[in-house]
């Protein structure tokens, strides 16, 4: 202890050099009346490691520090960043007798060196290095007495810790002075005094702190002070800290001391997130949290705040404010005392969990028996010889039936106190009062914290049931009666998966989507750019979050966990694509339990991928399709679908597969649902045979005019796909079906206009140069009609009151609104009982991609609504 009596006691001795900050700590009665100018003129600041750890960074602090307008300002500052890290490294290397532990201090006087070179100049930064030199040669002294006892005492380990702090206090003291302020640096050992606690703790003693704090303020009248954070001293004057992470602390009792306007407390990021924004990538800002929260949050891992900064302001009502020192524009979140309009106002729409925090590496101690029930004293037993041990009860639960008490403690301590149990039970072990003590090893806490979660109810079932969704198992829950906090605590690799289920649970809306979409060509590679376009958009004012998981090609397929970059999607398939497999495709997209709704949308024409809509279907996820293949395929199946839609609350939607965008089937639904009858439909369902018949007129050949149709991107490129009349068949099925006819596709007739002789034609080019030869039919057609004041128009027809449907070329009068068609627009007629003398008509443009994708795209948002989306 020779050791301690030459630096543990703070005595001129130690630090000759930084006389600033050195006093007699007896209390002068001349001083006793001095007042501090307490209250709101002053502003307190902390700023974290990571905000000082450059010259760069430590200007940028000195500019924050000026430009804040308050009258008086106490600035609060950690050591540079990973200093505290590399001086308690030293302490280890010099206890292990590590040699290293000597370059291992010269790196820490080289990083100071060069720091202060570069801030400050002149007799600022002689003073400066002599004072660094001397207190580097001490720390070596300190270090090579730790070497040769091979042991480091906690008050060697809390001097030499501290010297990060008194560095970079006096470094950003002397800056701030460079920029022509008044300013002062403190020693935070001469002012702070705290009582170590048994539990890696100290207690401030406010008292005799502040008695000391206007000592010193006496000796040092300034508005601006740099002080430093994490270190104090005993009531004994021996130099202490508060403990890793302490300068939040700190600043809190600098705060309290001043009766601050408010503690700003600068670090990293732009306040505190729903959850650790390292581990949840959808982790957001909270605006404002209550002491409380806040207090949950650091308490149960979220390392932003250190879980003792809360009580000291707490009193006094200051507001704490985490900002973020690299992005200034960031508001930050707001730490105070909830305002009536949070409990009343606009909060009430708001989930009422406000965060998600975790700690790894605890384990649960569970002691049970039936020798517990009804036995006082057995908890207080129990806990008595953890105590004795040392460690830290992180949780508690106990079950009413008193069988068994289990707790949490950390993973470190977990077999020290295993050991205490089974001696202290010994007893009631062998008589078999108590039948166990278990140590459950590998455990995570994941805390779910909200001040409005009191009293709300259901918000317990939701968090249970979104791990129950992701497959995870609890091993313990606590809830205390203030109810700000639920505990579960489940095995360690299941951690993250769960934080991420619960944050989804409570922070996605309601309508967030996963999306797959398979077949990324002409149709599907419009929607996904209307995706890109329109989804910043639906999120923002619609809440709808459109994700996009995956995309399929037949060969090829792009998965992501997170959302595909719509900006990028087409350059990510090459760079990122993968061999494409439909089982991996869908289990990707759907088997993250994190979203809450997943849809696919098929774009091919594919029968194949259609056969799967119904085991995805029974899966839960909804399907969006323009293929006409399912709804137009054997009847069997096609019922089998629509029954499985009905009675699940999983959609199947396919408003595309006839007249693309035009609202065909939704009208046609609305009449059913509404009770109306259906008589009729009748319509040009082919925007190529629409544009066809449109042209086909007066002396003009019908082959010409295929040929201007192909010519000008009209047509499939083999004009007969489009001539057999076959596609307007399966829309003519698809209609008839949704009117409730029992039709399969053979049952239809179809006047196909490929002559003939020309049906097994080997090419499309032999085809053309060949049609002409056919004119001569449809030339009399033609003419015929015209000379009877009608024109050609090849239609579907879904005759109900006779269950029939057809296809066919036929004639209308010449004010026919078939007749007025242009272009290759599609027009349906819809004959109903309440539309009997005039059809309720649809028109438009029924065919190509723009359209088509915005079918699909309206059907994507038919679904959010259906789901919960605003209107
Ligand atoms: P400083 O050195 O400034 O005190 P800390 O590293 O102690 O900074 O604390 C800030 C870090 O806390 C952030 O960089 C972030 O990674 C982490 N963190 C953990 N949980 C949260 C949370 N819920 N909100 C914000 N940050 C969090
Ligand atoms: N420098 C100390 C630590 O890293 C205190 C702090 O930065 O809050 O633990
Ligand atoms: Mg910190």
């Amino acid at each position: 202890m020779g050791y301690v009596c030459q630096w543990g006691r703070r005595k001129s001795s130690y630090t000759p050099l930084i006389s600033a900050s050195v006093m007699d700590v007896s209390l002068d009665k001349s001083m006793e009346k001095v007042q501090l100018p307490k209250g709101d003129n002053w502003s307190v600041h902390k700023f974290g490691g990571t905000c000082v750890g450059t010259s760069e960074r430590i200007k940028n602090v000195a500019e924050i520090i000026v430009k804040d307008d308050s009258e008086r300002k106490l600035v609060v500052v950690s050591a540079m960043s990973k200093m505290t890290d590399m001086m308690y490294d030293l302490i280890y290397k010099a206890q292990s007798r590590d040699d290293s532990y000597i370059s291992a201090v010269d790196a820490v006087l080289e990083k100071h060196r060069l720091t202060a070179l570069d801030l400050l100049d002149g007799d600022d930064l002689a003073s400066f290095l002599s004072r660094l030199h001397h207190d580097i040669n001490e720390i070596k002294e300190m270090l090579r007495a730790i070497y040769i006892a091979g042991h480091a005492s906690e008050l060697f380990s809390d001097i030499i810790v501290g010297h990060g702090e008194l560095w970079s206090a006096q470094m950003l003291s002397s800056v701030v002075r460079k920029k022509g302020i008044d300013c002062k640096w403190m020693d935070t050992r001469d002012v702070l005094i705290v009582n170590p606690t048994s539990a890696n703790q100290v207690d401030p003693d406010f008292v005799e702190s502040e008695m000391r704090l206007e000592k010193w303020f006496f000796q040092n009248p300034s508005k601006t002070i740099v002080a430093t954070g994490f270190i104090a001293s005993t009531p004994q004057n021996i130099p202490t800290t508060l403990k890793r992470d302490g300068s939040d602390f700190s600043a809190a009792i600098m705060g309290a001391l001043f009766r601050a306007r408010q503690v700003t407390i600068w670090t990293d990021v732009d306040g505190v997130y729903s959850a650790d924004p390292r581990k949840v990538t959808e982790a957001v800002i909270l605006n404002q949290l209550s002491y409380q929260e806040a207090w949950e949050m650091s308490y149960f891992g979220a390392n932003v705040l250190h879980p003792r900064t809360i009580i000291p302001v707490m009193q006094y009502g200051i507001p704490i404010v985490i900002r973020n020192i690299f992005n200034l524009s960031a508001p930050g979140t707001m730490i105070c005392r909830p305002s009536v309009d949070e409990n009343e106002g606009n909060q009430r729409l708001e989930s009422p969990v406000k965060g998600f925090a975790t700690i790894d590496n605890v384990a649960l101690i569970n002691v049970e028996g039936t020798g517990m029930a009804g036995v006082p004293g057995t908890a207080s037993a129990i806990f008595s010889a953890v105590k004795d041990v040392g460690a830290n009860v992180i949780m508690i639960s106990q079950a009413s039936s008193e069988h068994s008490v289990c707790f949490a403690v950390p993973e470190k301590e977990v077999e020290a106190v295993a050991e205490a149990l089974q001696s202290r039970f010994r007893q009631a072990l062998d008589a078999g009062r108590l039948s166990q003590v278990a140590v459950v090893p590998n455990c995570s806490i994941l805390a779910t914290v909200g001040q409005r979660m009191a009293s709300t109810p259901g918000v317990s079932a939701s968090l249970f049931s979104a791990l129950a969704k992701a497959n995870i198992n609890i091993r313990a829950i606590a809830q205390g009666c203030s109810e700000y906090n639920i505990t579960v605590v489940v095995k360690r690799e299941d951690c993250i998966r769960a934080l991420k289920a619960v944050h989804s649970r409570f922070y996605l809306s309601r309508t967030t989507i996963a999306m797959g979409i398979i077949g990324p060509g002409l149709i599907g590679g419009t929607l996904l750019d209307q995706l890109r376009d329109q989804a910043a958009v639906l999120k923002e004012d619609f809440n709808i979050d459109l994700r996009v998981m995956g995309i399929t090609g037949s060969r090829t397929m792009l998965l992501s966990d997170s959302g595909i970059d719509l900006s990028r999607w087409r350059e990510l398939i090459k760079e990122k694509g993968e061999v494409g497999d439909m089982h991996k495709f869908v289990n990707h997209v759907h088997g993250n339990h994190f979203i809450p709704n997943t849809a696919l949308v098929d774009c091919t024409a594919d029968s194949n991928v259609a056969s799967h809509y119904h085991e995805w279907l029974r899966k839960g996820i909804h399907v969006i399709t323009p293929n006409k293949k399912a709804n137009s395929g054997p009847l069997d199946q096609y019922l089998k679908l629509r029954a499985l839609q009905r009675q699940s609350y999983t959609h199947y939607f396919y408003e595309a597969t006839v007249g693309a965008g035009l609202p065909i089937i939704s009208t046609l639904r609305g009449l059913l649902e509404t009770g109306d009858k259906i008589l009729r439909i009748e319509g040009i369902f082919s925007g190529t045979l629409s544009y066809i018949f449109n042209n086909f007129k007066g002396t003009r050949r019908f082959s010409e005019v295929v040929m201007e149709a192909k010519q000008a991107g009209y047509t499939e490129p083999d004009p007969r796909d489009d001539l057999s009349g076959t596609d307007v068949a399966r829309k003519v099925i698809i209609l008839a079906r949704e009117s409730g006819l029992k039709l399969e596709l053979a049952d239809t007739p179809v006047q196909s206009l490929v002559p003939e002789p020309l049906r097994a034609t080997a090419s499309a080019d032999e085809f053309m140069q060949q049609l002409p030869q056919y004119d001569i039919d449809l030339a009399k057609q033609l003419q015929d009609a015209e000379d009877a004041g009608e024109v050609l128009r090849y239609v579907g027809v879904v005759d109900v009151v006779n269950k029939k449907g057809l296809v066919e070329l036929r004639r209308y009068k010449n004010d026919h609104p078939f007749a007025q068609l242009s272009g290759s627009d599609n027009i349906i007629a819809f004959t109903t009982a309440r539309y009997k003398n005039q059809p309720l008509i649809v028109r438009g443009p029924g065919a190509g991609a723009q359209v088509t994708a915005g079918g699909i795209f309206s059907d994507v948002l038919r679904l959010a609504s259906y789901l919960g989306a605003p209107s």
